[in-house]
């Protein structure tokens, strides 16, 4: 790296990556910190002078939903994306809002148990007779690089951490053509355009996964996740989502 420390603070062109990456850590602290000493509203209502009101609170109870994605994979969330739920999950995730990792947790954590029991239950019903290993890898879906850097955050992470599940390697990340556009196009589009935008870092023969992502809408992300995996040899038994969106949720029941 050729960026000395001094340069942080003056803007340059083509300042190098690291600085940019303390720059985001630098704007999440102090949004954090401006938290703290102004005036707050409810992450959920925008009502005054709380963090996250009663009702708001009340509003974040995991209510498990199950979703399937066009290409049969089933997706289990936590909440259902809208209203205040919505307001909360948007604050934690782009509003830098992170200490609501804490009141959202256990929604990830029920999507989470009952996508584990769907897949238990389809090792039980397998063809090897259950027999096979039913131990699950989570893998969550990595940010976008651009996502990452605009937040200095990883949501899904902050999430799992707050769970106890820290992640160590990553076993899913962007590949360098990831990031295009994808406003204006259709759904076919976008999965065609979403095609080759992550990969999976190791060979992954027979394991059993579960995808983690924070909010289900069209799915496409999940799509590309599990094709990414399949390719290395995973079988991906489903998703956990913290929430999904009212028209993808309410398919089933988890
Ligand atoms: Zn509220």
């Amino acid at each position: 790296m050729s960026g000395a420390v001094h340069d942080v603070g003056m803007p340059r062109p083509s300042r190098p990556r690291s600085v940019a990456l303390a720059r985001d850590a630098l704007a999440t602290a102090v949004r954090e910190a401006l938290s703290v000493v102004s005036p707050v509203s409810c992450a959920g209502c925008h009502g005054p002078d709380v963090g996250l009101c009663d009702d708001c609170r009340r509003r974040l109870v995991p209510e498990a939903v199950r979703v399937d994605l066009p290409d049969g994979l089933p997706v289990f969330a936590g909440l259902v994306y809208a209203f205040e739920a919505r307001g909360v999950v948007l604050a934690f995730k782009n509003g830098g809002r992170v200490r609501l990792a804490e009141v959202l947790a256990p929604a990830l954590a029920a999507a989470l148990e009952s996508c584990a029991r769907h897949g238990s239950h389809e090792a039980a019903s397998a063809v090897d007779g259950g027999t096979g290993d039913r131990s699950l890898l989570v893998v969550p879906v990595p940010p976008s690089r651009r996502g990452r850097r605009r937040r200095g955050y990883d949501p899904v992470d902050l999430l799992l951490r707050r769970l106890g599940l820290v992640v160590g390697t990553r076993l899913l990340v962007p590949t360098a053509r990831a990031g295009g556009g994808q406003k204006g196009r259709d759904r076919q589009q976008r999965l065609r355009g979403r095609e080759g935008s992550l990969r999976a870092t190791r060979d992954l023969g027979g394991s059993r996964v579960v995808l983690v992502d924070d909010v289900v809408t069209t799915g496409g992300t999940l799509q590309e996740a599990r094709r990414a995996l399949t390719a290395r040899g995973a079988v991906v038994v489903g998703a956990a989502c913290l929430a999904a969106t009212p028209l993808r949720s309410g398919s089933g029941r988890p």
